[in-house]
């Protein structure tokens, strides 16, 4: 499965049409909100009727069986997550197809860990698992299920198949069953084991069962067909001999069904309708569906349909590579901040509504692809514009004294606290002699189109004064280290304007001014397919850039109420929300994403233009 992956991607260079898909965004927006909110309790029909937006392949699939009164009109999910790591932003969009499916349709969803490898799977994952769901803002049916309760069951059915003289229990090594598999067009080598007798075969396995064989030296294997076109139809194996103790089922077990042997029997189990799943496992539904033909008694029958998994740019995304990242401790463990874990995404700022609306966007395709990061970084910039509260915050400060402003006074100065939401009121923002703007707001011998503060120009203070630079302060090594300015108290904000500047800069009181520690988050590759390369490894193109510490940066007075998980806007800088490492006096920011996309290449002669925002 892995290489199918590294082929599928590399294959792809599919670079999406942004101006496209943002275009139709609004209206798939508005229409997911009629979905989730009003269709709850609408039937099929109300529903055509009200929404003409156009239906995905997997919607389409669901109503005609739903018309045709398939599994009596129910409509019932799963999202099966194996518990070998944390989930994903590509997991996030199989939960909320499955979830979202379930919501639209008046049906249900169930959470099902596929713990049918106890070597890899931990109880840490199992909780992680669930938090990130809730946090999405689903819930599934019922109580979680887990494919290790079915145990007893599978093993049952697999005795079945032995009585029907469908399975057979191979002597050989796994590497020599492999190896005479075939190829798609040559057949494979039939076992010299394939024609035991039931008999034989039904006392072997319950050997394996009893532990009597070491790991690895029997299996037992489906009697299908050796010469198949499918090489999954070729005997696949469906139990082998595992020494090993289960998260769950701790040392009752020393034989494991298979995935192939649990998934479709699980489904049955717990009466899934769809049964949504990768791409990769097209070509498994043939034995999906005889392991079905084996045990269906009525019409109920589930139904395996497979969609494009999501793959995006700058982005690793199987749990493999991500688990080796947080082994080799290149990040923080699995929620740092730069991966794509849902607990990555959440410590880094991503708003669950961002992520619901980055998976409605893409929408669900049938062949695979590639989507830009760009698009998630839009849609987590598109909420928190609209929700965030605007605060001012230097990053890197110089300091900035006011010669003629007094020096024991202090203004408190109003400002809007969201432009883009007048309901979230206004504040005040102590202004004082002493100030701190950011010292890239500053250019001793500035190019032409620099609107910023320079020698002899004047800037205005964001909600405050126009200000105008008279004198620069240098250290013994020639640095910048303040610039004396006057200010000019006819221009207040808000007073009427008398003339206007060209920039405006964001700025805090040096006497109110909180230290607080900021991170600066950035991709953490910085190759499009890092792991696309035939030659490398994905590790070659780490971004060294990925994170920047500033410990000085100085915040206005009002974030000192700030907590962990609250997100703001710095003004002209970027999105931002609360580390859980701050403390009550340590406060330390993570930033989501820059206020725009960095990652455009910018003209060099474009000199970082600032909109004049009052
Ligand atoms: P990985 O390849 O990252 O190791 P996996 O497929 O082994 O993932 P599972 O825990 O088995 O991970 O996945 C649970 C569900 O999530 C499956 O139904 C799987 O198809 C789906 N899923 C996993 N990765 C993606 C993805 N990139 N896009 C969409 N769905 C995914
Ligand atoms: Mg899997």
């Amino acid at each position: 499965m892995a290489n199918f992956e590294r082929k599928a991607f590399r294959n792809l260079l599919t670079l999406n049409l942004l101006s496209c898909i943002f275009s139709c965004y609004f209206c798939r927006h508005k229409n997911r909100l009629n979905n989730t909110h009003n269709m709850k309790t609408s039937n099929l029909a109300s529903h055509t009727e009200k929404t003409k937006e156009s239906l995905n392949f997997i919607e389409s699939i669901v109503e005609e069986d739903i018309r045709k009164g398939k599994n009596k009109g129910r409509v019932h999910t799963r999202f099966p997550p194996e518990p070998n790591g944390y989930l994903h932003i590509g997991h996030a969009k199989s939960i909320c197809l499955n979830f979202g499916l379930a919501e639209k349709y008046n049906g249900k969803c169930n959470l099902r860990f596929d713990d049918t490898n106890p070597v890899k799977e931990e109880e840490e994952y199992v909780e992680s698992i669930k938090e990130d769901i809730r946090w999405l803002g689903f819930q599934w049916e019922g109580e979680p299920r887990y494919a290790s309760d079915y145990f007893e069951q599978l093993y049952e059915w697999a005795e079945m198949l032995i009585q029907k003289g469908l399975a057979y229990v191979d002597d050989q090594p796994a590497a020599v069953i492999a190896a005479q598999r075939g190829t798609p067009i040559r057949p494979g080598i039939v076992s010299p084991y394939r024609n035991r007798s039931v008999e034989e075969n039904l006392q072997l396995f319950r050997e394996m069962k009893e532990g009597k064989y070491q790991d690895g030296e029997k299996v037992l294997r489906a009697k299908i067909d050796m010469s198949s076109p499918n090489m999954h139809m070729r005997d696949p194996i469906i139990y082998r001999i595992l020494h090993e103790h289960h998260h769950r089922t701790g040392d009752k077990w020393c034989i494991y069904p298979m995935y192939d042997f649990a998934h479709g029997q699980s489904d049955y189990i717990e009466k899934i309708t769809h049964s949504l799943c990768t791409l990769e496992f097209e070509v498994h539904r043939p034995l999906y569906d005889w392991f079905l033909d084996q045990i269906v008694t009525g019409s109920y029958r589930p139904r395996q349909i497979e969609f494009a998994r999501l793959n995006l740019s700058y982005t690793v995304m199987s749990k493999r590579k991500l688990l080796e990242l947080v082994e080799k401790k290149i990040v923080n463990g699995w929620d740092d901040p730069r991966m794509p874990t849902i607990s990555g995404l959440r410590r880094r700022g991503y708003t669950p509504d961002s992520i619901r609306n980055f998976a409605d966007r893409i929408g669900v395709a049938k062949r695979d692809n590639v989507i830009d990061v760009a698009l998630l970084e839009h849609a987590v910039r598109d909420d928190l514009n609209k929700t965030a509260l605007r605060y001012m915050v230097v990053l890197k400060p110089l300091k900035v004294t006011l010669t003629n402003y007094p020096e024991e006074k202090t203004e408190q100065l109003e400002t809007t606290n969201n432009p883009e939401d007048l309901g979230a009121g206004n504040r005040t923002v102590p202004f004082t002699r002493e100030l701190y703007i950011e010292r890239d707001d500053f250019m001793e011998d500035p190019p032409k189109k620099f609107f910023r503060l320079a020698p002899g120009r004047e800037v205005r203070l964001k909600s405050a004064y126009i200000i105008k630079c008279e004198e620069v302060v240098k250290n013994d090594c020639g640095e910048v280290i303040e610039l004396k300015c006057t200010y000019d108290p006819e221009t207040r904000s808000g007073s009427v304007a008398t003339r206007k500047v060209k920039g405006t800069l964001h700025w805090v009181s040096a006497k109110y001014a909180l230290n607080v520690e900021v991170r600066l988050y950035d991709r953490l590759f910085n190759d499009p397919d890092p792991a696309g390369h035939k030659d490398k490894d994905f590790k070659e193109f780490l971004n060294p850039n990925s994170l920047e510490i500033l410990e000085n940066c100085k915040a206005e007075p009002a974030l000192a109420t700030a907590k962990t998980g609250d997100h703001f806007q710095f003004q002209r800088i970027g999105y931002f929300t609360v580390d859980p490492d701050s403390t009550k006096n340590h406060l330390v920011f993570n930033r989501t994403v820059p206020l725009r996309n960095t990652w455009v290449r910018i003209s060099k002669n474009s000199n970082n233009q600032y909109q004049n925002s009052k």
